[in-house]
């Protein structure tokens, strides 16, 4: 078995070595775009060129390094029917929930209050978080939404999911399919985005959605820069219907020094830092998957081409 890994890595001899180490009899190599062709069956991918696919037409299937697929089915030349298999939460989700508990706490708990108490030495209790004043709505229930959306229920929070398929998760309203996202928008306060971007769903943080969420409300991006009109959030921060931003995700990445996000006081930005790829789980998982595939059995995290994710 020949695998190639594709990735903007510095220093790739830290993937390739326990890859080595727990495929013993497959032959690694670190691909580099003036490579003569490899004739490789398999490829782990990180924004790969275009060209990987013109030089190894003998892809068996394809492993992405991350969850999101959007950049990798943009590439002109991806065969129609490679398969592509995308990280299954592999660490991701108890990083993204822990962010996410972190943000919104820093809201609800007035914790930039505190610091500014701090500096002046003044000891003042702010008024508690009342739960039901911050009722949370994750677009987005899939790996990464559900395990924050199980967490900030299990902190009390009001928790609802909007999803294409409907769901079932303890403690979490779920809500399915356009005809209920104004509902779902409705009742929510803290509005976190998970979703993958999709022809669907480009552009879906835009000034209608934001107008139809609850006043002062909460918005977080921790999925892709593409999902959110960044003219129409100002805007709704200068309304005042948007109260605070958190985002981890932009159109443009890294962030331009002359970006407004920077110093915008309604603003927190992280530089898409939410859920990094962690390498140990997921060397883990894809090796589980090339034995699985290699032993004939059929393996999940598959991509639908079709849906887009
Ligand atoms: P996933 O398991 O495929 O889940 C996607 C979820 O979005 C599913 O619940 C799906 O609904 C829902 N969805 C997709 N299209 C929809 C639509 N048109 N309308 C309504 N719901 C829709 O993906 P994941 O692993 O959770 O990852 C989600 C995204 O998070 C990734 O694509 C990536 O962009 C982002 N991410 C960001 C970071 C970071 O560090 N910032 C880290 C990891 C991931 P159904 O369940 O009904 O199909």
């Amino acid at each position: 078995m020949k695998i190639l890994f594709v990735s903007p890595d510095p220093r790739p001899e830290r993937w390739i070595a326990p890859l080595q180490a727990a495929l013993p009899d497959a032959e690694l190599i670190v691909w580099q775009e003036d490579m003569p062709p490899q004739q490789a069956d398999f490829a782990l991918v990180w924004q790969p060129p275009a060209v990987l696919f013109e030089k190894e037409p003998g892809l068996k299937a394809i492993f992405n390094l991350g969850a999101g697929v959007d950049a990798l089915l943009k590439l002109p030349a991806l065969p129609d029917a490679l398969p592509i298999y995308r990280l299954e939460d592999a660490g991701m989700s108890a990083q993204m929930a822990e962010y996410l508990v972190h943000q919104i706490a820093e809201i609800t708990r007035a914790m930039p209050v505190y610091r500014q108490q701090q500096q002046e030495t003044r000891w003042k209790m702010q008024a508690p978080c009342r739960r039901k004043d911050w009722p949370i709505g994750l677009l987005g229930l899939g790996q990464i939404g559900n395990k924050a959306a199980q967490v900030l229920a299990l902190l009390e929070y009001p928790v609802a999911s909007w999803t294409r398929q409907a769901k079932t998760l303890p403690g979490v309203e779920s809500f399915s399919g356009q005809e209920t996202l104004a509902s779902f928008l409705g009742r929510t306060r803290i509005l976190i985005n998970t979703l993958p971007l999709t022809a669907e769903t480009q552009g879906i943080l835009n000034k209608s959605l934001l107008s139809q969420l609850q006043p002062q409300s909460v918005l977080i991006n921790v999925g892709r820069g593409q999902h959110l009109n960044e003219d129409d959030l100002l805007a709704a921060l200068d309304e005042g219907q948007i109260l605070q931003a958190v985002l981890d995700v932009f159109e443009q990445e890294p962030l331009p020094e002359t970006h407004p996000f920077w110093s915008h006081p309604q603003i927190t930005l992280t530089p898409h830092i939410s859920a990094p790829t962690l390498r140990e789980e997921t060397i883990r998982q894809i090796v589980e998957k090339l034995q699985a595939l290699q032993a004939g059995e059929n393996i999940s995290g598959q991509v639908d081409r079709q849906r887009g994710y």
